[in-house]
């Protein structure tokens, strides 16, 4: 019992930098190059690259950096945990933006169409799909390029930082539907 009980992840209620600087790095990287990526595979017109590609840019980070620290972050157990540090670090920025919601309805971020989830999950997807046809009929080797780092980048962020730095290690897993999905609760 003892040795089943040693194998289980480690919780953390701090995350390491390096941990936090990951999920940023690799969030922000994501959200420029899906960026640049519609831009210059909408190149072709004269207003839609352009406008498209700002657009994901405004509605990605607003999503991760605005949306999430004042629907989610208030209702998350790290918005009130001492000394806490989430692994996107919007915690502290929550608590300066915002007052502190409930812990009951923290499952609510995967509730509804519009739910701040599916909104996230949206904003990593978006550019993918959108540099499909612009592969298509805009083809250049550096928007294939784009498009692969984007794609490796998605699937980087679902098989190696939800399920091994992020979630796994969450004091917020036995709550979060998110780390149901991932099936990380019993890890
Ligand atoms: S379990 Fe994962 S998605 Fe849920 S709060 Fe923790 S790190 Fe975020």
């Amino acid at each position: 019992m003892q040795s089943e009980k040693n194998l289980k992840a480690k919780l953390y209620s701090r995350y390491p930098l390096s941990s936090v600087l990951i999920y940023n790095g690799s969030t922000i990287l994501h959200f420029l190059l899906g960026g640049i990526g519609i831009a210059l595979g909408y190149s072709f017109s004269s207003w839609a690259g352009y406008t498209f590609g700002v657009l994901y840019l405004m509605f990605s980070f607003i999503e991760m950096y605005m949306v999430m620290p004042l629907t989610v972050c208030p209702n998350c157990v790290y918005y009130r945990a001492k000394d806490s540090l989430c692994i996107s670090g919007l915690n502290l920025f929550s608590k300066k933006i915002t007052k502190e919601g409930d812990l009951k309805d923290f499952a609510t971020r995967a509730e509804g169409l519009f739910c701040p989830n599916n909104l996230y999950t949206a904003s990593l997807i978006v550019p993918i799909l959108a540099m499909i046809p612009a592969l298509i009929v805009n083809f250049s080797i550096i928007l294939l390029l784009i498009f692969l780092t984007v794609l490796g980048l998605l699937l980087f962020r679902f098989f190696i930082i939800f399920p091994r730095v992020a979630c796994l290690h969450c004091i917020a897993k036995y709550k979060c539907p998110q780390a149901g999905a991932m099936g990380v609760r019993n890890r």
